[in-house]
């Protein structure tokens, strides 16, 4: 009996752990490991004590580009807090993989992670899975599509402007977010599609503590979300105030005779094929 169980520890260590993909992952099997980068990383407040953090959320991003979510139980919110950076890309073994149901479900994956006790996490330098792993919606869409509000979306627009900050009737801060289009049409108007977004005093990207002037724009090396205070001085008019510019490498874009915007730098794509949009571009002088 004793000889038996030896042969099976040995057979085991001598076995390399199965990488699995997150299409890959199955629920209730132990000793799964997966290559992900942590793509984002937030805290889930205890209910109606705000600076308490129930748990920590992450959503990890394999080389497939799929995400799925991750939670951090109270418990063990201290151990791993310090130990999962967003940005960074991890070899995860150990964790436990159940129904994707829950608070804050932010993907449509049909599991989850949970990190556990003995769930071991070990940095993954050079690792080739992008840092971002968006998938942006229209406005239109995430206004038809009642099945998107379930799930956490990626929106890229112009901030136009963030109203009052009311109570909800359950006494809940909130503060509404105009969001628009920052594509124009062919014929220069603006796309009218708006969203408003309501949030939270906790996610006010100008609550931020990401202040930056304009002169540490300039010189800022680390990408991010920023927020700058400013009046506007002046307009400049002999050169324009703002330029028409490529979506792939923000260069300069002319619109040719086949009616597309071409960009002028030789190395884009947009230079070639040219574009149907063009990016409006603000000039910020210091
Ligand atoms: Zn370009």
């Amino acid at each position: 009996m004793a000889q038996k169980n030896t042969l099976t520890t040995s057979m085991t260590s001598k076995t390399t752990p199965v990488t699995s993909t997150i299409s890959q992952l199955k629920p209730n099997v132990r000793h799964q490991t997966l290559l992900a980068r942590v793509v984002r990383k937030w805290y889930r407040p205890e209910f109606l004590i705000p600076n308490q953090h129930a748990t920590i959320e992450i959503l990890l991003l394999d080389i497939e580009k799929n995400i799925i979510q991750a939670t951090v139980r109270k418990l063990l919110v201290d151990r791993f807090d310090p130990r999962v950076v967003e940005g960074v890309a991890y070899k995860i073994t150990g964790f436990k993989v159940a129904e994707n149901n829950g608070s804050e479900v932010a993907t449509p994956q049909p599991f989850r992670l949970y990190f556990e006790i003995g769930t071991l996490v070990l940095q993954s330098p050079n690792s080739p899975i992008p840092r971002y792993g968006f998938s942006f919606q229209e406005f239109g869409d995430i206004i038809a599509n009642d099945s998107l509000d379930k799930h956490f979306i990626d929106v890229v627009g112009q901030f136009v402007g963030v109203g009052e900050l009311k109570k909800t009737t359950g006494g809940h801060p909130i503060k509404t977010v105009k969001l628009e289009n920052i594509e124009l049409n062919e014929g220069n108007d603006p796309v009218s599609s708006c969203i408003t977004q309501i949030t939270n005093e906790h996610t006010d990207i100008l609550s931020t503590d990401n202040i930056l002037s304009i002169k540490e724009i300039k010189y800022c090396q680390r990408a991010g979300d920023y927020v700058t205070l400013a009046s506007i001085d002046d307009l400049e008019s002999s050169i324009g105030w703002y330029y028409d510019s490529c979506k792939l490498c923000r260069t300069k874009v002319e619109l040719h005779q086949d009616n597309l915007w071409h960009c002028k730098k030789k190395q884009c794509d947009g230079f070639t094929k040219g574009l149907k949009t063009k990016v409006p571009r603000l000039i910020l002088t210091a």
